[in-house]
């Protein structure tokens, strides 16, 4: 695809920029440019272009604010020692766009130009990819459906954009575990339901649940299955993994779940290391029953934005247990550590998983 690049005749300047790359927050500041891409069903994919960020002019009318016809991605680009910056398997995030976009009905961007939109907006704005540790270039590439009409089909206008945003690390402060509140009321997804589509309404269907874990005392909330409330899911945004007593890594098998890209590095990492990895229905009993009588050793989350984090206390209406002794346990810190490594470009990279771009 054919990028049309119109440079920003505002950015910000470097002393600004500096300052937000010393202390950068989560997804409040963005970079000097964004990624977009049309579409309608007349003239497929036209008028890409790279250009200043900026608002977007959207019809009130537009699908996309009535019926929610949106899907989005979530990938970093990382400072490498020699200067340069990658993206870590960002084709891995296109095939899933594409997978996303399939089931909200949405058009499917061609993989090669998803990849080419991270790298040019990358390459544009590197100067805003901080240093530091724990710290990157957040990318958000994201679809919606623009076309103008209340009327209930999939849209036949449609837009992609990608923005980024400096980001330093999602848990605020040195790694500390997280706890969970095991929702009762509410289910993030449904066998033929879009959990596993990276969709705006799952987790506008999810704000009241995370909601109720802040006012338990709880970090994020952890989601059971649809049918019999008994099976472990994933949270909010994140996967989850226990890690037995014998070295075993569980993790629940794929269906109505996201399926992480981390998800997959952890599962490949924890091979090599000579784990065990089960993928299958994990009852949410083995882990209370397990935390209590020393099976389960630990239990983690993962995703992009926060890598690997521990989990302390899991929460109910009445009861908890805290997995391990509270503590970040030793096979979620060697993951984490091998995980940032190879994001880094500090450790060989014998899967081909970094992606330079400069
Ligand atoms: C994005 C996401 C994840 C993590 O996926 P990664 O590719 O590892 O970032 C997990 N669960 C949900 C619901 C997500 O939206």
């Amino acid at each position: 695809m054919q990028f049309q690049v119109q440079p920003s005749g505002t950015p910000v300047d470097g002393e600004a920029r500096a300052e937000v790359l010393a202390a950068p927050t989560f997804g409040r500041v963005f970079t000097d440019h964004m990624v977009t891409v049309g579409w309608t069903a007349e003239l497929g994919w036209h008028d890409a272009r790279l250009a200043a960020y900026a608002p977007v002019l959207v019809d009130p009318a537009s699908v996309v604010l009535h019926y929610g016809q949106t899907v989005f991605e979530g990938l970093k680009a990382y400072r490498q020692p020699d200067g340069g910056v990658a993206l870590f398997r960002p084709e891995r995030n296109a095939a899933r766009m594409t997978a996303s976009c399939r089931r909200l009905a949405l058009p499917q961007l061609p993989e090669e130009a998803f990849v080419q939109a991270c790298e040019l907006l990358v390459r544009t704005d590197a100067g805003w990819v901080p240093d530091g540790e724990g710290a990157t270039l957040y990318l958000r590439p994201f679809m919606y459906a623009d076309e103008v009409g209340l009327g209930v089909r999939p849209s036949q206008s449609a837009r992609f954009q990608v923005i980024a945003s400096p980001a330093g690390n999602y848990f605020s402060g040195p790694l500390r575990p997280v706890s969970l509140w095991l929702s009762q009321e509410y289910v993030r997804a449904a066998p033929g339901g879009t959990g596993a589509a990276k969709c705006g309404g799952n987790y506008a269907a999810g704000l009241v649940a995370q909601q109720e874990a802040i006012d338990h005392g709880c970090d994020q909330v952890v989601y059971l299955d649809a049918a019999e409330h008994r099976w472990l899911e994933e949270l909010g945004g994140m996967n989850v993994f226990l890690v037995l007593d014998d070295g075993t890594l569980v993790t629940p098998e794929l269906g109505t779940i996201l399926e992480g890209v981390t998800r997959d590095c952890v599962i490949s990492l924890a091979r090599e290391r000579g784990h065990a990895v089960e993928e299958r229905r994990v009852d949410v009993d083995e882990w209370r029953k397990g935390a209590l009588d020393g099976r389960v050793v630990e239990a983690f989350a993962c995703g992009t934005a926060a890598v690997l984090t521990p989990i302390g206390a899991l929460r109910w209406p009445d009861g908890e247990v805290v997995t391990g002794n509270g503590q970040p346990g030793p096979v979620t810190i060697a993951l984490r550590e091998a995980l940032l490594d190879l994001q880094y470009g500090r450790a060989p990279d014998p899967h081909g998983w970094l992606h330079r771009v400069l």
